[in-house]
C-alpha cells in the first residue's frame, strides 16, 4: 500500500518561513503562486522579459521579477515553465543565480529523470506534482478543497527535504485531498505512459477510429460524434466515481454484455504488447530524446502532427455541434477552439 500524507502530516511554517520563486505563470504556475500566497507564503513570480503572463500575475497582486532576480532572492525555486524549455532556462538563468543551498521544486520529473537538469549536490531536489490541471488546482483550493498530489525527493541535501516537500504540498492545498509518496522515476515514467497509452494517445485514437468506422459506413457524423465522443465523458465520470464496475452497473445489460464480448475484440492482446513497447521507449529515454530533439529544432514534427490532428473531420463536426449545446458550460481556460496550444 502506498504511503499517504494529509494536512496533519505537514507543518505549514516550514514553507511559510522561506522565500519562494515560482518560475512561469501558466497552468501550474498561476495555481501554485496564488495558492502559496493565500497560505501565507512569500512568493515572487519569475518571468522572462516581455512575458505575456506578467500582467496577469501583477493584476493578482503578486510580486513579479525577472527569472534571474526571482531566483537570486529565493530559498525555494519552483520550476513551472514548460518541460521542453526547462533545460536551457535552468542552464542560462536559474543555475547562475541560484543560492548554494536553495531547494529546487518540480511538478513533473521529466528533466531530472532524463538528465536534462543536473543540480549541484547542495540543493534539495523535490517534486510536488498535482494530479490535475492547474486551473483545477486553483479552483479546488479556493473552494476549500484540493487536488491530490504525488510527492518525491530526489536529493536531500539539507536533511529536511521531506519536511519542505510536505509543507509545500500542504500550502498548495494538495494534502487536503491527500499526497502519495513516489520517486522522480516512478512519477515520470508512469505519467508519460498514462498520457501516451491511455489518457491522451490511446483515447484520442480510439475515438477517431470509432468515428471513422461509423461515418465510412454511411452514418451521420453528428450521430457518430455523440456515440463515440460526447458520451465518453458520462462513461468516464462513472469510472471515476466507482471504477469500471460502477460503469458496468449503470449502463444497460445490452451495453454491459457488449462491453464483455466486443471490448477484447477491439483492444486485443497485441495492443498490450504495443503498450509495452511504448513503456520501453519511455524507460530507455528514446521518447524524451525524440521530443526534445524536435523541440530544439523548432518543433517541426510536433507542429505537423498538431496540424494534422486538427484537420480530422471529428473536429469540425464537434465544433458545429457544440454551438448547439447550451448545457455545456464555458470552462475558464485560455484554450480557444481551432487553435490548440
Ligand atoms: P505552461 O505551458 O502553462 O507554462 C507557461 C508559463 O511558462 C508561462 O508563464 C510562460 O511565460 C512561461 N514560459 C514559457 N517559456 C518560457 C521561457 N523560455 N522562459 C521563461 N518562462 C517561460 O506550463 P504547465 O503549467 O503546463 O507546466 C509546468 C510544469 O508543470 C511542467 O513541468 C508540467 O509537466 C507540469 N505539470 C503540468 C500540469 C498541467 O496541468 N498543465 C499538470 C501537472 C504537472 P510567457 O508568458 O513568457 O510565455
Ligand atoms: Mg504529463
Ligand atoms: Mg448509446
Amino acid at each position: 500500500m502506498a504511503e499517504l500524507y494529509y494536512d496533519d502530516d505537514a507543518d505549514l511554517s516550514v514553507i511559510a518561513g522561506k522565500k519562494v520563486a515560482v518560475i512561469g505563470y501558466g497552468s501550474q504556475g498561476h495555481a501554485h503562486a496564488l495558492n502559496l500566497r493565500d497560505s501565507g507564503v512569500d512568493v515572487t513570480v519569475g518571468l522572462r522579459e516581455g512575458s505575456s503572463s506578467a500582467a496577469k500575475a501583477t493584476d493578482e497582486g503578486l510580486k513579479v521579477a525577472s527569472v534571474a532576480d526571482a531566483v537570486a532572492g529565493a530559498d525555494v525555486v519552483v520550476i513551472l515553465a514548460p518541460d521542453q524549455v526547462q533545460r536551457s532556462l535552468y542552464a542560462e538563468q536559474i543555475e547562475p543565480n541560484l543560492k548554494a543551498d536553495a531547494a529546487l521544486l518540480f511538478a513533473h520529473g521529466f528533466n531530472i529523470r532524463f538528465g536534462y537538469i543536473k543540480p549541484a549536490a547542495g540543493h534539495d531536489v523535490i517534486m510536488v506534482a498535482p494530479k490535475g490541471p492547474g486551473h483545477l488546482v486553483r479552483r479546488e483550493y479556493e473552494a476549500g478543497r484540493g487536488v491530490p498530489v504525488i510527492v518525491a525527493v530526489e536529493q536531500d541535501a539539507s536533511g529536511h527535504a521531506w519536511d519542505l516537500a510536505l509543507s509545500y504540498a500542504k500550502a498548495i492545498g494538495g494534502l487536503r485531498a491527500g499526497g502519495i509518496r513516489t520517486t522522480f522515476t516512478e512519477e515520470t515514467e508512469t505519467d508519460l505512459f498514462g498520457e501516451q497509452a491511455v489518457l491522451c494517445g490511446g483515447t484520442s485514437q480510439l475515438v477517431q477510429y470509432g468515428f471513422e468506422v461509423l461515418t465510412e459506413a454511411g452514418y451521420q457524423p453528428e450521430v457518430a460524434y455523440f456515440e463515440v465522443l460526447h458520451e465518453l465523458k458520462l462513461i468516464v465520470d462513472l469510472m471515476w466515481e466507482g471504477g469500471i464496475a460502477k460503469q458496468r452497473w449503470s449502463v444497460s445489460d445490452t451495453a454491459e454484455y457488449g462491453d464483455y464480448v466486443s471490448g477484447p475484440r477491439v483492444i486485443t492482446p497485441e495492443v498490450k504488447e504495443n503498450m509495452k513497447a511504448v513503456l520501453a521507449d519511455i524507460q530507455s529515454g528514446a521518447f524524451a530524446d525524440r521530443f526534445i530533439t524536435d523541440q530544439d529544432a523548432g518543433a517541426p514534427e510536433f507542429k505537423d502532427l498538431r496540424g494534422k490532428g486538427e484537420q480530422h473531420p471529428i473536429e469540425s463536426t464537434g465544433r458545429e455541434l457544440r454551438k448547439l449545446f447550451s448545457w455545456v458550460e464555458d470552462r475558464d481556460s485560455d484554450y480557444t477552439e481551432g487553435s490548440a496550444a
